[in-house]
């Protein structure tokens, strides 16, 4: 009841500003952007249960708007990220708002994307404000948040990073300020320099990690000195199941070098171990595929995996994070690394890695120039990093590549020197 009084309270004081917003004083609101907001019509928003809220009960609060669409995979899974963040902050009072700006195909699609949402909107009949928002903060692609400051006149304090930023940091990233990111990246950039095997594995609840005896767990503290591959993966990606088994015979490989080195008594080798971070979408699923992995695991659904994503700003999985001995980050690349390298990868140190460069270059010298492979009907060329080669997927074997490579420009056809299967050709094709 009290809460209808004071709707109504704000309905009859609105009514004075609905003048302003229709007449031309659209600078009335201390922020220009609000007026965005609004439009000769209409001065007010939708709330999540459907009433309308006065664009003007925005002043002074941080404002998110948030251009999305319910057909759109990545805003889906960005959306529920959203709006724990967003209910967060309300529960400590921060004044934040989020105005959702629809891309859905009808209205019905829109009504059921509103439901998982607990801010405003604006009406989804209102094609000329949405066109307006998008085109006045030039939205290329979606989710897209854009974040604007109580007070904001200038352009420079409007953020447009803001999904990043949700993903990155979470509430810790209110009142996104530059300020704040700027203490934010400093506080990351110290925990990045400070960081150790324990610190990231280790939470208040957990100690140990899982292994493949089920009676047995390993305390991470006994992890301390070895070179570690963090293994970010589920069953439920298909690249992810190509490479495991892959990642499993190279992982028994480095097994086997270290064995040798320690009987050559190289007191220097502390050892290799990987952990399977799980992004699993059910216990069953983590089970099955965990069983068939010979290393250890970060339990099911344990708060550090989350954690771990953000830290290492984990975009796409299958990825190999190699850690050192120091518990320092070596690469993120392990899975190329893993592609290019097999077992000699290891010990994924710089050094380590310019002398396979290094090798590479020497032995890609020694290749023809151009190949027909069994794979693909034209000639196919050498290439390099510096010759129109980079990052690709090979054609021949699935996997990520990088650097010299058998490549047909015309077709967008690459395979990995070492996957090229020669064939002779007439010279007549
Ligand atoms: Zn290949
Ligand atoms: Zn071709």
């Amino acid at each position: 009841m009290k809460q209808e009084v004071l709707n109504l309270e704000k309905n009859k004081k609105g009514l004075k500003e609905e003048d302003a917003v229709n007449g031309e004083s659209k600078k009335d609101f201390s922020s220009r952007f609000l007026s965005l907001l609004a439009s000769k019509d209409r001065d007010f928003l939708l709330s999540s249960t459907g009433d309308q809220v006065k664009v003007s009960d925005l002043e002074g609060k941080v404002v998110g708007i948030y251009f999305s669409a319910n057909w759109y995979q990545p805003c889906r899974n960005f959306t529920p990220v959203l709006a724990g963040v967003y209910e967060q902050l309300k529960d400590r009072g921060c004044g934040f708002e989020v105005v959702f700006v629809s891309s859905d195909e009808d209205s019905d699609a829109f009504a059921s994307y509103r439901a998982c949402m607990p801010w405003l909107a604006i009406p989804f009949s209102d094609l000329e404000s949405k066109k307006a928002l998008n085109r006045r903060f030039q939205v290329e692609g979606i989710p897209c948040l854009i974040i604007l400051q109580p007070d904001d006149n200038e352009d420079e304090s409007t953020l447009r990073e803001g999904v990043e930023l949700i993903y990155r940091y979470g509430v810790r990233a209110f009142p996104f300020t530059k300020q704040r990111l700027e203490e934010l990246e400093k506080e990351e950039k110290e925990k990045h320099e400070n960081q150790t095997i324990t610190k990231l594995l280790i939470n208040h609840n957990r100690s140990f990690l899982l292994s493949q005896s089920i009676l047995k767990q390993v305390e991470v503290e006994s992890l301390v000195g070895r070179t570690i591959g963090l293994y970010f993966s589920a069953q439920w990606c298909l690249p992810c199941l190509r490479f495991t088994p892959k990642l499993i015979s190279i992982y028994h490989k480095i097994k086997q070098v270290i064995v040798e080195k320690k009987r050559a008594a190289d007191s220097k080798e502390e050892g290799f171990e990987i952990v399977f971070v799980s992004s699993d979408r059910d216990r069953a699923a983590f089970d099955s595929y965990f069983g068939t992995m010979p290393w250890l695991a970060l339990p099911f659904g344990d708060p550090t995996i989350k954690n771990l994503t953000r830290y290492f700003d984990v975009q796409g999985i299958p990825c190999l994070v190699i850690l050192g001995p120091d518990g320092k980050t070596l690469t993120k690349h392990g899975r190329n690394l893993i592609n290019l390298y097999q077992e000699k990868a290891y010990p994924f140190t710089k050094a380590q890695l310019e002398i396979l460069e290094k090798q590479r270059n020497e032995e890609a010298k020694g290749l023809p120039v151009t190949e027909h492979h069994a794979g693909h009907r034209h000639e196919l060329t050498l290439v390099s990093e510096g010759s129109g080669g980079g990052p690709f997927i090979c054609c021949e074997c699935d996997e990520q590549g990088s650097g010299w490579a058998y490549q047909c420009i015309e077709c967008g056809y690459e395979v990995h020197t070492k996957c090229v299967k020669a064939v002779k050709r007439g010279s007549t094709g």
